[in-house]
């Protein structure tokens, strides 16, 4: 049985007909035997409309009160969804970032991953449920609830992909692929058949937008030593 993460982004659940498309998808990809942790954004503008909320009440947005606000988005997104599955006969359970124990340092909305716990997902998957994960957002080591950045969603799935230990990763977005250039934009844009991690991580890093840059450094640097301890073990056996 394979584990997989995927990943929706906000265009892919911004309303309820495309949050009913996602849960068929999960639904099938659940029925076919896999494990499956779904991670998802908030819906559409959700995220740019609690910040304009934020905008007109308030000068100085402290920190811990704006990712008190912030993390609402995709606690929407995750709980709509998990009912959205269980309709369909599948079993499944939502968790905020806090819940999966995704521990962060204290920096408010621009929080890094410190460690992930993970304890509940590894205990509902081994229940047979899927589990629907609130992205963007953790606990700091202060217990405040964070977020990541903006588009940290991404960097959530990239984070359980590494910590537990899964087989495929797919992420949901509003384009077919990596492109050249963003087609929204430069209609010439060429979709790329392949993406070296490398050249990931430089688009990302040059502002491109389909996937967080700390989403890549992260699978880079998850990769790398993935890669040193494999070459050690071979060390040792010769
Ligand atoms: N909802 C957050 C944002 O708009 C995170 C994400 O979508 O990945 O930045
Ligand atoms: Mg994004």
């Amino acid at each position: 049985m394979a584990l997989i993460v995927q990943k929706y982004g906000g265009t892919s659940v911004a309303d309820p007909d495309r949050i009913n498309a996602v849960a068929d998808n999960v639904a099938f990809t659940k029925k076919r035997g896999n494990d499956v942790i779904v991670v998802v954004s908030a819906m559409g503008k959700a995220t740019d409309n609690l910040i304009a909320l934020a905008d007109s009440v308030s000068r100085t947005q402290p920190g811990r009160e704006m990712d008190m606000l912030l993390t609402t988005g995709e606690r929407v997104t995750a709980a709509l969804m998990t009912m959205a599955l269980i309709d369909r006969g599948i079993e499944a359970i939502s968790f905020t970032g806090s819940q999966v124990g995704i521990i962060t340092d204290t920096a408010h909305r621009k929080a890094k991953i410190i460690e992930v716990k993970g304890d509940r997902v590894r205990q509902s998957l081994s229940e047979g449920k899927v589990c629907v994960i609130a992205g963007f957002q953790g606990v700091s080591t202060d217990k405040e609830v964070t977020t990541m950045g903006r588009g940290a969603s991404d960097l959530t799935a990239s984070a359980l992909v590494f910590s537990m230990d899964t087989d495929a990763t797919e992420i949901y977005t509003d384009v077919t692929g990596v492109f050249t250039a963003d087609p929204r934009i430069v209609p010439q844009a060429r979709k790329l058949a392949k993406v070296h991690f490398d050249e990931m991580l430089e688009m990302a890093g040059a502002g491109s937008k389909v996937l967080a840059l700390r989403s890549v450094e992260r699978s880079v640097e998850e990769t790398r030593a993935k890669i040193a301890i494999a070459a050690a073990a071979l060390a040792k056996e010769h």
